[in-house]
């Protein structure tokens, strides 16, 4: 082993985020953080995380929680409507922040978030 950094879990949670920008499955997260980081640790530096508008997270097609990394938000300010993209052939998951979902604007209602789920087959699989 190198040289200790001095790392929080919300650190070692960022880290894995800043490697891909994919979005990641919560229990993903717990095991390959597992030798360092108990499972509910990681749960709540995930809802920390999220809190504070540095992630978001959305079910995939097989309701499986997923966390993904935020560009522009801030605590105050932490809505999204772009749609989120997984690929039926590899399963890969990511943020499509081009496309924005048109949120309908109803009368009595305040909409937060949209969790719109694209399916398909992404660019590595598709050659
Ligand atoms: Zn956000
Ligand atoms: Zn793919
Ligand atoms: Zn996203």
């Amino acid at each position: 082993m190198g040289i200790q950094r001095k790392t929080s879990t919300i650190g070692l949670l960022l880290d894995q985020f800043k490697k891909s920008n994919q979005a990641i499955a919560a229990v993903e997260l717990v095991d390959r953080l597992k030798e360092k980081v108990n499972k509910t640790t990681v749960y709540r530096a995930l809802e920390r995380l999220e809190d504070d508008g540095l992630v978001h997270s959305f079910l995939d097609r097989d309701g499986i929680k997923r966390y993904a990394i935020c560009q522009d938000c801030n605590k105050d300010s932490h809505v999204h409507d772009h749609p989120h993209f997984q690929c039926t052939n590899c399963g890969k998951v990511d943020c499509l922040e081009e496309a924005s979902v048109n949120i309908p604007k109803i009368s009595g209602r305040t909409i937060h978030k949209t969790d719109v789920l694209l399916q398909g087959i992404c660019e590595t699989c598709s050659v």
